[in-house]
């Protein structure tokens, strides 16, 4: 339960609660312990309140038994703060060289295969086929490939996007608050790093080596983007990694410390559940059930009226259609997890398998057929206009 100067505050917060994995087993039996009346206890208080106890007793087992619930008031909370409106944003992979060996991942540095990086060109020639889909709101995303996807790069990129599309953001290797402050100033509004797992141990098992290995730097990202100004932070745990349970606590309590500090920010939770990837043994991931993943997604609407809550094409079609009812307020369609994916190299490597793979437009006829507005441009002027 030490502190380090440069990140004393969520490290100490975590170790303080057992967060961090040194209190696994109590929190798992506690978890076990909760009963319904306590489940009923907690959906009776004011919707959109955090309190830990409150979120252990929606997560637990005996919540299970709650779904439908905890779904209408999910459905009636996201409704109330963000009307009926769905973003919709396509991520465009700059590149999958790497110098981490996480091995959950296609990218690991120990994985051998042909990679790609796009230059400016080949990323604004990508960017120009996603923004003709009709998107405005572009998602970067880059493997930890520093010696050519530098802050310079990323910029430039930026400053280029931004004529085209209304929200820029980014989900790259880890930087210092200074370097998030350029790409802020060139157009790049938000962050979303995952933490992968809360859970030491864990962490350490599957981040053998290169500079993510570092846990504690790692929890200290998000605080970077908040003092850069970033307007979004998103946050997440790698789902399939630990027991979901203790990461949506952790992964709560980690939200709620960075709403009190970066009250200009808003904070977005992200729901990775692990997928297949090439050369990555998916018999070892710990998955949660699609039950456990709804449940995760109201539990955290329940406790956070205001969060932006995110879904991939990682899930299937069948299941992204529910939750876009159940606290969703923004979802990729028509993804491509490889660089030049979408034009220039279709054949690249990409980082995982996505699942839902329907077109854009797909997914807008969906949400139309569901009474929900397919909102392409930044959301901020959408919520002003409904
Ligand atoms: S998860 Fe990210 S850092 Fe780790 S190997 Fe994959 S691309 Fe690299």
């Amino acid at each position: 339960m030490t502190t380090t100067t440069q990140h004393p505050d969520i490290k100490k917060i975590l170790a303080d609660r057992g967060l961090d994995g040194s209190g696994k087993d109590i929190w798992t039996k506690r978890l076990g312990e909760i009963t319904e009346d306590e489940v009923k206890w907690a959906l009776s208080r004011q919707p959109g309140y955090y309190v830990l106890d409150r979120l252990l007793m929606l997560i637990s087992p005996a919540a299970e038994n709650y779904i439908e619930q905890m779904s209408q008031i999910a459905h009636q909370l996201t409704l109330q703060r963000f009307g009926k409106t769905v973003r919709l944003y396509a991520p465009l992979y700059v590149s999958n060289f790497c110098v981490n060996g996480c091995t959950y991942c296609g990218f690991s540095t120990n994985h051998r295969f042909s990679r790609i990086r796009l230059t400016i060109e080949q990323a604004l020639a990508e960017a120009e086929t996603i923004a003709k889909e009709g998107f405005k709101d572009l998602l970067l995303v880059s493997s930890e490939d520093k010696k050519f996807i530098t802050v310079d790069y990323l910029a430039e990129l930026a400053s280029k996007l931004r004529p085209k599309f209304s929200s820029l953001s980014v989900e790259i290797y880890q930087m210092s608050a200074k370097e998030y402050a350029k790409l802020f100033a060139a157009g790049i509004e938000g962050v979303t790093l995952y933490q992968e797992t809360y859970d030491r141990e864990t962490y350490r098992k599957y981040h053998p080596g290169g500079p993510k290995a570092d846990y504690d730097y790692r929890l200290s990202a998000a605080d970077s983007f908040g003092q850069a100004g970033m307007r979004e932070i998103g946050l997440g745990a790698l789902l399939g990694l630990d027991d979901w349970r203790l990461e949506t606590l952790a992964l709560a309590e980690h939200a709620h410390y960075l709403m009190k500090r970066y009250w200009k920010s808003r904070v977005s939770f992200s729901f990775p559940r692990l997928r297949p990837a090439k050369d990555v043994d998916s018999a070892r991931f710990n998955l949660l059930s699609d039950t456990n993943l709804i449940q995760m997604i109201l539990a955290l609407r329940l406790c956070f009226a205001d969060a932006g809550m995110t879904i991939s094409t990682r899930e299937p079609a069948y299941l992204r259609d529910q939750l876009v009812k159940l606290g969703i307020t923004r979802m990729s369609a028509g993804s491509k997890t490889n660089p030049g994916g979408y034009s220039t190299h279709a054949d690249s490597v990409g980082q995982f398998e996505i699942d839902d793979s329907r077109s854009p437009a797909q997914i807008a006829a969906m949400l139309k057929s569901q009474g929900l507005e397919p909102v392409w441009k930044d959301w901020d002027s959408a919520f002003t206009d409904a």
